[in-house]
């Protein structure tokens, strides 16, 4: 089937339309731009500009896959989770071209679109593999049992994302909003091992929900703490070195335990995603450990990691080959979406 994805969470209003594994468009609009000199993502700001880039944005996305709206034979939409204003634009967009044209829709889960999108450049997703969403919002572990079907939790962050982590400690050292990428250019640069950084729940299970659980809180304290003392000193900052201590330490963190829950969930294949798979260090040190451990290590090219709309028609595509039941066109929007429902029902 040919399926149109629309994706609007948080910042990136956006259309994907994908005919099996195959990419028909991607089409994605950023506000971006409009909360950078916030420091982070408005709520009201963002929601406004998914209103105004909605109708262009799938216009667009039909228009370069050269088909019409009767040429779709379903819509996917995130139905969460990500900001509640956001997803609302979205959804009603999505309800309304449904609607329209009559067609079936699913209100899809975002992160378990993350990890379908890797289908369009890897092929089909095996049975059992191991999934690693990592972006501004998420970091969590998740065992696909059956795409379509069966998705469980195994592993999330008890408090602060990967990338949020980044992103406070890029503000501290004076880079802009997100500051993910300026860490990364600046880690490879650095030594290391120039600052001790903690690594957070390596050992025993205090507090832990899931098996795998992660926490960067403690991170990026130890690592401010660090800067602002420097500070006080009027001592300089050594930047590449804070940025390679604070980039390995995650990198190290992230891969170890997603390569620890492979070999015991018997998993061959782990699939990564969201904006900070683009991470050099991150994607270093995954391939490095797949290879010793003989992991196949799904990595998608940067455009496919970030928010999309393929994501979302991939998912979309992957459960109406399944059969699943479209979900009701008065289904409701879920700002928390737990990261084991796949569809809205
Ligand atoms: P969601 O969490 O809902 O998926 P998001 O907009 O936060 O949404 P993405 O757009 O997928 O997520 O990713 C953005 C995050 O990825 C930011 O925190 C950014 O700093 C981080 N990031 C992007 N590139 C890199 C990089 N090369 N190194 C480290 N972090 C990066
Ligand atoms: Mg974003
Ligand atoms: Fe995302």
């Amino acid at each position: 089937p040919i399926i149109l994805g629309i994706e609007s969470t948080c910042d990136e209003t956006a259309a994907g339309i994908v005919q099996g594994n195959t990419l028909l468009a991607n089409v994605v609009a950023s506000s971006m731009d409009m909360h950078a000199r916030y420091g982070g993502v408005i709520p009201e700001i963002a929601s406004r500009a998914h209103a105004e880039a909605f109708v262009p944005v799938v216009q667009k996305a039909l228009e370069s896959a050269n088909l019409d709206l009767s040429d779709i034979d379903g819509i996917a939409v995130s139905a969460g989770p990500g900001l509640a204003g956001c997803l609302a634009v979205g959804v009603s967009g999505a309800k309304a071209l449904a609607l329209a044209a009559n067609k079936p829709i699913y209100g899809i889960n975002h992160v378990i679109g993350h990890i379908s999108v890797t289908q369009l450049q890897f092929g089909a997703i095996p049975e059992n593999a191991l999934a690693l969403i990592v972006s501004g919002g998420h970091t969590s572990l998740l065992q696909v049992k059956d795409i379509a079907r069966d998705v469980r939790i195994v592993g999330t962050t008890l408090d602060d994302a990967a990338g949020e982590c980044f992103d406070k400690i890029a503000r501290l050292l004076g880079f802009p909003y997100p500051g993910g990428p300026h860490i990364d250019r600046h880690a490879k640069l650095g030594d290391k091992n120039a600052l001790r950084v903690p690594q957070g729940l390596t050992k025993g299970n205090a507090g832990k929900q899931h098996p795998y659980d992660f926490s960067f809180s403690g991170v990026k304290t130890a690592v401010a703490r660090w800067i602002e003392q420097r500070q006080e000193q009027g001592e300089p900052i050594p930047v590449d070195d804070v940025c390679a201590s604070l980039a390995d330490s995650v990198a190290d963190v992230l891969s170890g335990k997603a390569m620890k829950a492979c070999k015991a969930l018997g998993s061959d294949t782990l699939i990564v995603g969201g904006g900070f798979s683009a991470n050099s260090q991150l994607r270093e040190a995954l391939l490095a450990k797949g290879k010793q451990q003989h992991v196949e290590v799904r990595l998608p090219r940067r455009e496919l990691c970030t928010d999309n709309g393929s994501m979302v028609a991939m998912l979309g595509s992957n459960l109406m080959n399944a059969g699943v039941e479209p979900s009701p066109l008065d289904f409701s929007i879920d700002s928390a979406m737990a990261l084991d429902q796949i569809v809205m029902h």
